[in-house]
């Protein structure tokens, strides 16, 4: 956790904004900007239809419905080292927190418009505490299968489900929606789904529901 000291705890207020989340007062202007910008791209999404998980998980993508499934989730958002990981991108740190915490690894590595949507609903997931946050499950010992963000080893850390419904499968759903039913994104937006939502679906280690997301990814 981060600890303010000194005349920077002077300045240790939070900002408002339109959307409804406070950022704390360390969130770079430059990364406020632009989580404010994708969290308005996703909703200006317009899907012709969904599937039936995206259906479960998400609505129908009504005009709205993205925003309202995110600000039903998330009040807040920090800038921090999610426990001092050098893989960490993003986290969410306690339990019942309304809160989403990014790294140097997710302002550092460039990624497209779509991947960084896709790290902000994921963590949106983890704040539903009567779900137990769905905890990760570990990745096989021997994963082939490298971090699409920072492009590190993944064996045997806790970087894995074994639900359709969890963070990796929900964000996976989402992406995979955009990149076959968005209306009025570009091409660039849809493959961009389309890739990173392969390679997360690749993170369900348990085959039966790995084979219900790619199912759902053909209806
Ligand atoms: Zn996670």
């Amino acid at each position: 956790m981060r600890v303010f000291t000194g005349v920077v705890s002077l300045f240790a207020v939070v900002i408002a904004n339109a959307a409804g989340i406070e950022f704390d007062s360390n969130v770079p202007v430059s990364l406020k900007v632009q989580v404010e910008g994708d969290l308005r791209f996703l909703d200006s999404v317009r899907n012709s239809r969904v599937s039936k998980l995206h259906r479960d998980i998400f609505g129908s993508a009504k005009p709205g419905e993205y925003a309202n499934w995110f600000h039903s989730r998330v009040d807040y958002f920090g800038y921090g080292d999610c426990g001092g990981s050098s893989s960490a991108v993003a986290c969410v740190q306690g339990r019942s927190d309304r809160k989403i915490w990014v790294t140097r690894n997710y302002v550092e590595i460039e990624h497209p418009q779509v991947a960084r949507v896709m790290t902000l609903y994921h963590e949106a997931r983890h704040t539903e505490s009567d779900r137990r946050n769905w905890p990760h499950s570990r990745c096989p010992i021997f994963y082939k299968q490298k971090s699409i963000w920072t492009g590190g080893s993944l064996n045997w850390h806790f970087a894995c489900d074994r639900t359709e419904y969890g963070s990796y499968g929900s964000a996976s759903i989402l992406l995979n929606n955009v990149s076959r039913f968005c209306a009025n994104c570009s091409e660039k937006v849809r493959s961009d789904g389309a890739i990173y939502s392969n390679d997360q679906i690749r993170r369900i280690t348990k085959k039966a529901a790995f084979l219900r997301i790619q199912s759902d990814f053909k209806n």
